[in-house]
């Protein structure tokens, strides 16, 4: 996601109406991968005052962008993934993943110094391995 394609974000309102689409309409491309099964699950309003259903993968990089904005941070490839990985509550499933680009883990330890982000610690057994597992989680998501 170039950051103009990022900033066309800050122009679109979530709302909570039911989406009368079961599929999102976002355009998507490389950069904004949709959910899965691209189910709609939220409407935003564009600029120009029309309605898009969004799929949850949307949804979260949309929010992630207004997120980033309110907060004081330009919103650029890599924090909108952070942001919307975040708010997303699916760090973990991620982390299982091996889903850890370096840009994320970066922004995630700047938004943890400004007391945005909160950390989380456990110790996991698995068979005769133990490993820690670590995941993040937003202190204040609104
Ligand atoms: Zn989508």
């Amino acid at each position: 996601m170039n950051h103009a394609h990022a900033r066309r974000f800050l122009t679109w309102t979530l709302t909570t109406d039911k989406p009368t689409s079961a599929r999102c309409n976002v355009l998507g491309n490389s950069m904004l991968p949709h959910s899965k099964d691209k189910m709609a699950v939220a409407v935003a309003i564009k600029d120009d005052g029309k309605r898009v259903a969004v799929c949850e993968c949307c949804r979260n990089h949309i929010a992630a962008t207004h997120w980033l904005r309110e907060h004081g941070q330009e919103p650029s490839e890599s924090k909108i993934a952070t942001v919307s990985l975040l708010l997303s509550g699916r760090w973990e499933i991620m982390q299982r993943q091996g889903y850890q680009r370096n840009a994320i883990m970066h922004f995630v330890r700047i938004l943890e110094g400004l007391g945005h982000v909160t950390r989380d610690e456990k110790t996991v057994c698995a068979g005769q391995v133990t490993r820690r597992e670590v995941s993040f989680r937003m202190i204040s998501p609104s």
